[in-house]
């Protein structure tokens, strides 16, 4: 039997990266396609996952022997602020739904994603995959961290209990083609992005919210898609993998902002508006287990992704999410 690789959240900026990869990368090369290899990707007007018997349907129609587990209620700062019961029982419910399905399907593997939000707040820095149990989430996104931190509970518990391939990435922040550039949910590069492309559209100050001091690691869609695919095939162990750029590649929201205001070609005010809240100073994460297991990776230079990504935004700007 071929292997079927379900891709729940095949839809969003992260599956359809993984999907741009499988297409394109040479067929039986380490990203690529394998011969005979179906991939399926998920949309939520498929099945809703928040709904076990929606969830049990999908599964029954892919018989999926793998699964890339990316669905997910997902949102920016200020969203995971004011929704923060939306965003525990939303994610809590498509978690239990796919993982359990993926047990009594007999899915050989799943990969689940996590979030550098799963994280203490108040913790020894570089973040490291033993520390995510270590204390209290962020308040501002303690919905979403509690609803993901509870898949790698349950990736331990399922494999205790039945043997389950069960494991989990943690990316830290994702850009690319494809985003939420919705201004009331999006992360901050494609609100960005949507701002700067407005204020050049309209004539109007490009103001950029909070003070521009924050440092971020953020990683290219396409990079990160490389390395799901990676962890899916050549990865069996249940803790999780922090899957991101190194330490020392941190980017300040106003390098940011920089690369924004260059790639779309604004002229016009640009400012900070040092009233608005930034959110954790920095929370670098190490990505050393990461580099030690998978060798040789090149990741994609900031700027030529954040441009890449940019371009594609200017020239969807219709069909994106906005
Ligand atoms: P997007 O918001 O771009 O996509 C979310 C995907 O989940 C879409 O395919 C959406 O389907 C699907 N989805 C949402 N709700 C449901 C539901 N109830 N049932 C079925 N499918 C659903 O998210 P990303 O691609 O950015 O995120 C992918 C994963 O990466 C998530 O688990 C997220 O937590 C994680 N992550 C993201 C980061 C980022 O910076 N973006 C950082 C770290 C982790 P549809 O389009 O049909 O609605």
């Amino acid at each position: 039997m071929p292997d079927v690789i379900l891709v729940t959240g095949g839809t969003g900026l992260v599956g359809r990266a993984i999907q741009y990869v499988i297409e394109t990368e040479p067929e039986g090369s380490r990203f690529g396609k394998k011969p005979g290899e179906k991939w399926v990707f998920a949309s939520s007007s498929e099945a809703d996952l928040r709904d076990i018997k929606e969830t049990q349907k999908l599964f029954e129609k892919y018989k999926p022997t793998h699964v890339i587990h990316l669905a997910a209620l997902v949102g920016g700062l200020f969203a995971n602020m004011k929704y923060k019961a939306t965003f525990l029982r939303d994610n809590t419910l498509i978690n239990d739904n796919v993982l359990h399905t993926s047990h009594t399907a007999g899915t050989k593997k799943l990969v689940s994603c996590l979030s550098t939000c799963v994280f203490p707040d108040k913790v020894t820095y570089p973040l490291d995959e033993t520390k995510i149990h270590e204390g209290l989430p962020h308040h501002s996104n303690f919905g979403y961290a509690h609803a993901k931190r509870m898949v790698d509970v349950a990736n331990h518990a399922y494999k205790d209990q039945y043997g389950s391939n069960f494991t989990s990435a943690i990316p830290t922040n994702v850009f690319g083609q494809y985003d939420n550039y919705d201004l009331e949910t999006a992360h901050v590069i494609p609100a960005l992005i949507h701002k700067c492309y407005l204020a050049k559209k309209n004539g109007t100050p490009f103001v950029v919210g909070g003070t521009g001091k924050p440092l971020r690691q953020f990683i290219y869609s396409r990079d990160l898609a490389k390395l799901f695919i990676w962890q899916l095939r050549e990865y069996d162990d249940v803790e999780p993998v922090i899957l991101s750029v190194g330490e020392d590649e941190e980017v300040s929201i106003k390098q940011v902002a920089d690369a924004i205001v260059k790639a779309v070609g604004f002229v016009g005010e640009y400012a900070f508006d040092a009233t608005k809240a930034d959110g954790q100073f920095r929370k670098p994460a190490s990505n050393k287990k990461l580099l030690g297991l998978i060798g040789d990776f090149q990741f994609t230079p900031f700027d030529q992704a954040l441009d890449e990504s940019v371009q594609w935004f200017l020239q969807n700007y219709d069909t994106a999410r906005t």
